[in-house]
């Protein structure tokens, strides 16, 4: 296949594979697989939203979308952290700055690609668990394209469930939430893909998750005419973040943007901080007993629960800990408290409503000012993974998934009666 647009590629073995919607290494290792892109050079299209970048997605054709985010240069912020050079990444809703992503988070980035690397790829339907936001993410995709997905989240994050298409569009999603946090969303997921007509989504092992946030980095990219000295990201697993690494890699092969790989600064909401908590001890594992401590508690007292991952891709090769070491990353843990400050001031200053997240991002960003880890003329890229939300409300009703099956703990609803509404879902599309 010498003329595959891109090929991908196991960082362990370094055997190059053909893309059959393949997440692992035929050979079983425990890496991230890598999409390697023929075009060296990217090409930046026009009026096709996150596809101008088509060049460096795993997809085929682009969805007729206007979603991609936006960078622009930071006033207010920058001013009052005493920043010159800071610049906003903005996955979110704020059509006063050009950027229309209706599910308000970077989250959408992952879903449009990866639906249509599924359709492509292997033609059969996603089943993604997650906290809330991924979900919703995919969801409104499906809505909005007509592609069929299984989502599953946690009873307590239903409410998040919404897209901001009419309730007839819901016809291809089928939402099933579950007593418990994202580790059971996840449990359930390892289940029900063992069905023939469904597939894992894969997460951070899915390329076009990862490719599709890089996005935000190629857009700040040509905004900017350069990499930036350093990145700033809220992680729960970190997936966004090595897709900052990856996507920085590229941009330095590339020869237009410079030379010099960022320096990669990722936070974690405290008191739930599993990286974070290995990654101060210099380990590159994480130790459940150490690091994740009383983990439902934790998650519950959490500021922004939406990075509560529990098994996060710290450890595997390519991931977080090989990403840290190879940008000379640095690491944040954050406090509900100082999230509340930075997310007041980022707002007040810039204008726009933010995703708890976010807060996470913009504290930490603020610690290292006050560390003097970043200095006045730097140039920043802090990426805002989602706002928007009140800005989205003024223009836009929100449309509650209705859930197909509800999975209690007391179990009294076994996996054949899952099967039988799946497969009469299968069947209606
Ligand atoms: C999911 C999410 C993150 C964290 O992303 P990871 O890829 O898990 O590190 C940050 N911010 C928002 C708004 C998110 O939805
Ligand atoms: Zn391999």
């Amino acid at each position: 296949m010498q003329n595959a647009k891109y090929q991908l590629k196991c960082l362990e073995c370094g055997k190059t594979i053909t893309d059959k919607y393949t997440n692992i290494c035929p050979d079983g290792h425990d890496s991230l697989l890598r999409t390697a892109y023929k075009t060296k050079r990217l090409r930046k299209l026009s009026g096709k939203g996150m596809f101008n970048y088509i060049d460096w997605l795993p997809v085929e054709e682009a969805l007729p979308i206007n979603a991609s985010p936006i960078t622009y240069k930071s006033e207010g912020f920058g001013k009052e952290l005493g920043l010159k050079n800071l610049y906003i990444g903005f996955s979110g809703y704020w059509p006063e700055k050009g950027v229309f992503m209706k599910t308000c988070t970077f989250k959408e980035l992952e879903a449009l690609p990866t639906c249509q690397r599924a359709k492509e790829k292997c033609g059969k339907i996603l089943v993604v668990p997650s906290a809330g936001n991924t979900s919703r993410a995919f969801a409104e995709v499906a809505s909005m394209t007509g592609m069929p997905v299984v989502v599953i989240v946690p009873k307590s994050s239903i409410h998040r469930m919404w897209t901001t298409t009419e309730l007839e569009k819901h016809d291809t999603i089928f939402l099933i939430s579950v007593d418990g946090d994202y580790s059971d969303s996840i449990a359930l997921s390892k289940e029900i893909v063992k069905k023939e007509a469904l597939i894992e989504e894969g997460g951070v092992k899915n390329v076009a998750r990862r490719d599709g946030m890089g996005i935000v980095e190629l857009e700040a990219a040509f905004f900017m005419h350069a990499v930036p000295d350093y990145y700033f990201q809220a992680v729960g697993s970190g997936t966004g973040a090595i897709a900052a690494w990856e996507t920085f890699i590229r941009l330095i092969n590339d020869g237009r943007f410079g030379v010099k790989m960022p320096r990669i600064v990722i936070s974690q909401n405290l008191p739930f901080a599993p990286m974070f908590s290995a990654w101060q001890e210099g380990r590159a594992e994480i130790i459940a007993d150490k690091d994740m401590n009383d983990a439902a508690e934790a998650i519950k007292q959490m500021y922004a629960d939406v990075l509560s991952t529990r098994n996060p891709p710290y450890s595997i090769k390519g991931g977080v800990y090989d990403m840290l070491v190879s940008t000379e990353g640095v690491m944040h843990g954050i406090s509900n408290e100082e999230c509340r400050e930075a997310e007041k001031l980022f707002e007040t200053e810039e204008g726009i409503d933010l995703d708890p997240a976010a807060s996470v991002a913009c504290a930490s960003l603020i610690k290292a000012v006050d560390e003097g880890l970043v200095k006045k003329e730097d140039r920043i890229l802090l990426n805002i993974t989602g706002g928007g939300y009140k800005r989205l409300n003024n223009d836009y009703k929100r449309y509650q998934i209705a859930e197909r099956i509800e999975i209690k703990s007391s179990g009294q609803l076994t996996l054949e009666d899952v099967e039988i509404e799946l497969n009469e879902f299968v069947q209606g599309l």
